[in-house]
């Protein structure tokens, strides 16, 4: 139905929906909103409401262009990602195929907008990798679903770079995934929020990532071991889903980790991020200390 996002215009925060080049304000539609939590809180009620906004023109119309656009939630409830879930990448990180989801925490102090700097200090990490996910978005509260009716909880996707500092993540024997990959600024997303019934199957999108312009992965979410409805299923047996909740749900082959030598990122490189049909993250890698 649509795409959604967050912007700032003159130190100001909106949500709006977008149309080409031009974006629906719909912030006063939702109180005031200052990200898309409460448009997507609303549910289904949320969308229609977008969309009888728009189709009558009772919403100031702004240029994309004179916007920048933020992440999308900036506090979503919890951020669950999904590790190895693409065979090849298993293969890459020399670990075995899992047979149930590798599940693990971002924190919401990684989030950062699909355009801004990811930043690390050199006393912390000097492994810092890529991965580019296909993000989900809870649309509803959502616990003990079944596979069939999962995909009805989903409000829509987005794109997200899970940056992962490897030293953190795997040094030292048992490895802290926890710290690793929650760095601030390690979790960009965005640009928008397309809605489910725009996607469609979202086991047949094209995603890849390029770094400084040489492309670093390449892949189709149909190559996930555990699909979407089934990670949603899964997870919610496990954890009560709530709106706005984001699901990175895995990388393909590709990684930094994975290349001779390894692959990771310094202070400058520019990683684009894009998923078919959502769009692209721009991110500046920058060494603060
Ligand atoms: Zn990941």
């Amino acid at each position: 139905m649509a795409k959604f996002a967050t912007f700032t215009k003159g130190g100001k925060s909106g949500i709006g929906a977008v149309d080409g080049d031009r974006v629906h304000d719909l912030s006063e539609t939702f109180g005031g909103a200052t990200d898309l939590l409460p448009l997507v809180e609303a549910g289904p009620e949320g969308a229609q409401k977008a969309a009888a906004a728009v189709a009558g023109g009772s919403c100031p119309v702004l240029a994309l262009n004179d916007l920048s656009l933020s992440a999308p939630i900036r506090r979503p409830a919890k951020i669950v990602a999904i590790g190895l879930n693409y065979i090849d990448h298993c293969h890459e990180s020399g670990l075995p195929v899992p047979e149930k989801p590798v599940v693990f925490t971002k924190h919401t102090n990684t989030i950062t907008g699909p355009y801004d700097d990811v930043c690390w200090r050199t006393d912390i990490t000097d492994e810092v990798d890529y991965e580019v996910e296909l993000g989900v978005i809870i649309g509803r509260e959502t616990s003990h679903v079944s596979e069939a009716e999962a995909l009805s909880c989903v409000f829509g996707y987005s794109v997200v770079n899970d940056v992962s500092a490897r030293d953190l993540q795997l040094g030292g024997g048992a490895g802290q995934w926890d710290l690793g990959k929650s760095l601030d600024t390690f979790c960009p997303w965005g640009p928008v929020i397309v809605t489910a019934d725009e996607i469609g199957d979202p086991q047949n999108i094209d995603v890849r990532l390029r770094l400084n312009g040489e492309t670093r992965q390449e892949s189709n979410t149909r190559n996930m071991i555990f699909s979407v409805a089934y990670l949603v299923s899964y997870l919610s047996r496990h954890m009560t889903l709530v709106p706005g909740d984001l699901i990175a749900t895995g990388t393909p082959p590709g990684v930094g980790m994975g290349m001779d030598p390894k692959g990771y990122m310094t202070d400058g490189d520019v990683c684009e991020t894009e998923i078919e049909g959502i769009g692209t993250l721009r991110n500046k890698m920058r060494i603060i200390g």
